[in-house]
């Protein structure tokens, strides 16, 4: 017998122990984007980054150490994959943050919107990052709103009408290709679902009214910029409920891939609009401090090694 209801018994099973990782490295960039380098018990080393926008704060979590889908133009990918993260270990890095925000009299608070974009496929990790946004939306928990966590995968079949059916967050989806013949070139993790297919899956993907899912698009230099590309990209979406964020990758000595110029990103952004897609051309932030996705941990174990 208990006086405890079942509801409040339910919470209390639910309770989280998060512990800290160690910082190793924080880096601040020109634009105040802030890259820190953690490690994790087993002396594994993630990624996470924190975006300051106009009145908030966006923070991009890692899901794994290292990535399976081994994207060419992505330090991660080049790393292959190392292990899974835990639950703890996804949410306790919202905790980095936050120390960090406090420690400079700013206000924690401002920290709203979480991405699920950094080291890693998150439905990869499916059944852990579940756990963990969890923990990061109960009001038990960190209290995020699930409206301002997105999650950002290549798509992986079956795990991504999981994600939607669970309601747990917004989807981003990463196409950076039009067709399946040049996905599967760049991103050759993502190549066992047909670009069709997945396109299919968005078209049935379950939205509330006003939702839409986010593509994002980096723009990699005579790979995937041309305006005949972009004609080909409008067509493939045309089913789908969805606005673009087109970005021009981060310039890198470590692959060949060298972001457009500004005449073909705004040539390709034109012939988005100019079908009446939303597009928004985002700007690589924190380039100062290679904040793009494994840079940092990339440089920091190879002067390790050397
Ligand atoms: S871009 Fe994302 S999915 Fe591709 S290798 Fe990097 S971390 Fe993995």
């Amino acid at each position: 017998m208990t006086n405890i209801s079942k509801a409040l018994r339910e919470r209390l099973q639910r309770s989280y122990l998060l512990s800290r990782p160690d910082v190793l490295k924080d880096l601040v960039s020109m634009d105040g984007t802030t890259k820190f380098l953690l490690g994790l018990s087993d002396q594994a080393r993630i990624e996470t980054v924190l975006i300051p926008e106009k009145d908030y704060y966006t923070l991009c979590l890692s899901t794994q150490v290292g990535c399976a889908v081994g994207c060419l133009f992505c330090s991660t990918g080049r790393m292959g994959f190392k292990r899974n993260l835990s639950a703890g270990e996804i949410a306790a890095q919202i905790l980095v943050a936050r120390d960090y925000l406090r420690r400079r009299g700013l206000d924690a608070g401002r920290l709203t919107n979480i991405v699920l974009m950094g080291m890693g496929e998150p439905l990869l990790n499916w059944k852990e990052v579940r756990r963990a946004i969890l923990m990061i939306t109960d009001s038990l928990g960190l209290g995020f709103s699930r409206r301002r966590v997105t999650l950002s995968t290549v798509g992986i079949r079956d795990r991504l009408q999981e994600f939607g059916r669970s309601r747990l967050g917004m989807l981003a989806v990463s196409l950076h290709a039009p067709d399946q013949e040049l996905r599967r070139r760049i991103m050759p993790g993502a190549a066992a679902w047909d670009v069709k297919d997945l396109v299919l899956a968005l078209e049935n993907y379950p939205l509330a009214p006003r939702e839409r899912i986010t593509i994002e698009y980096v723009l990699l230099k005579g790979i995937n910029d041309s305006p005949a590309q972009a004609r080909d990209f409008v067509r493939l979406l045309s089913g789908v409920k969805c606005k673009v964020n087109l970005l021009a990758c981060n310039p890198s000595d470590e692959d060949d891939f060298q972001p457009p110029g500004q005449k073909d990103i705004l040539s390709f952004e034109d012939v988005l609009r100019s079908k009446g897609m939303t597009v928004f051309l985002r700007k690589s932030k924190g380039q100062d401090i290679r904040a793009a996705c494994g840079q940092l941990k990339a440089e920091v174990e190879k002067k390790d090694i050397s």
